[in-house]
């Protein structure tokens, strides 16, 4: 066991304070990621800056949208009557994440950073540039079922877990950063990163930056989630996708799909929605607008299913979202 030092941070700037300060310094959120890492050894902080009591634990209404605090948990995030209500696909995708336990422990900061569940990674024994940079990858050629099949490099071919993620980049989601530099707000586009030859980079965050909130702007459309997985429950995607979906006199008038379980980020699926936006919302139109998204697709030999099982879900969603109307 190494030793670490425990904080609990009052507010956002002793905790940006704290871990700018100190390169081996961690936020701490549930635990429910970062924990693991610890015992598994693929994470050593020397100090870890608790910041899941700050002051952040609210959902509140926000320029006609909701400011989702950083420090709320994933269930009271989907059972809050507004997020049910007004944003479907975010509450299906919280509850199509992890188990209840877990749920009522992770954090809307500590969901958006958890980290890939390639096995490699987690594998302190195996080659994995994510972890080791410059060691190699070890899924290339080894097991890769899980695996992304869009955005990937010749150094990384991880994905990202998170369902919640994935619901808000179909929202189009903002999220409140405060750093040693000052406060911005990034998209959630920009968030998370592809891998390229620097895996080990998930996001575009710098050390000490601090997600405070997650901005959802006025919902629009008709939405939802749907996670394809090797179980009903407890089970990462294999390929999820969330839509939002506006249909005006049988045309599409907006629409927004984004992808899980394919790619290092949340995949936004800007070809399909182009090939979709004013044109027919009919089946047909929604097979070809995926099949041109996943034109791209490179996938290994063992995940090569992902291509068709991701043409088919987004068509389902679609198709179940156009019969809503
Ligand atoms: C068995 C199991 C099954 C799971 N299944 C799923 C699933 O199906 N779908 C899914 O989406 N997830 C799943 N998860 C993952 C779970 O959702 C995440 O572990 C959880 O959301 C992480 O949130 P946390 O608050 O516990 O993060 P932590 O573990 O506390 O932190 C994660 C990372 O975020 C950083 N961090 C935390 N808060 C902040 C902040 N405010 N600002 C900046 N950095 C911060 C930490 O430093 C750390 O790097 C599963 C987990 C387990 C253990
Ligand atoms: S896919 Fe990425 S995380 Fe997995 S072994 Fe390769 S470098 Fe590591």
């Amino acid at each position: 066991m190494r030793a670490f030092e425990f904080e609990r941070a009052t507010d956002a700037e002793q905790a940006v304070a704290l871990v700018a300060s100190r390169p081996g310094a961690a936020f701490l959120g549930g635990g429910t990621n970062l924990i693991d890492h610890m015992k598994l050894g693929i994470a050593a902080p020397d100090l870890l800056v608790d910041v899941s009591r700050l002051p952040f634990d609210e959902v509140e209404e926000h320029e006609g949208g909701l400011r989702i605090g950083a420090a709320v948990r994933n269930s009271d995030l989907a059972a809050d009557p507004r997020v049910r209500t007004r944003y479907p696909v975010l509450c299906e995708a919280l509850v199509a994440g992890a188990s209840g336990q877990l749920r009522n422990l992770a954090t809307t900061g500590g969901n958006l950073l958890q980290r890939t569940r390639c096995v490699y990674f987690q594998d302190r024994t195996t080659p994995c540039n994510k972890r080791a940079p410059g060691s190699g990858c070890s899924a290339i050629r080894g097991h890769s079922r899980e695996l992304g099949i869009l955005g990937v490099s010749e150094h990384c071919i991880a994905t990202h877990p998170s369902d919640m993620a994935v619901a808000l980049a179909a929202l189009d989601a903002v999220v409140q950063v405060h750093g040693p530099n000052g406060r911005r707000a990034v998209a959630i586009a920009d968030l998370h990163r592809l891998p390229g030859d620097a895996p080990e980079r998930d996001t575009t965050l710098e050390h000490g930056e601090l997600i405070t909130a997650v901005d959802l702007p006025p919902e629009t459309g008709q939405s939802a989630y749907r996670k394809v997985r090797d179980r009903a429950s407890f089970a990462f995607a294999l390929v999820s996708v969330a839509a939002v979906l506006s249909i005006d006199d049988g045309s599409v008038a907006d629409v927004r799909v984004a992808l899980g379980g394919v790619a290092h980020t949340p995949w936004r699926a800007h070809i399909a929605e182009a090939r979709l936006l004013g044109g027919p919302a009919e089946e047909a139109a929604f097979r070809a607008a995926a099949e041109a998204e996943l034109e791209a697709a490179s996938p290994t030999e063992e995940n090569a299913f992902k291509v068709p099982l991701a043409r088919n879900a987004i068509v389902a969603v679609l198709r179940e979202l156009s019969e809503r109307g």
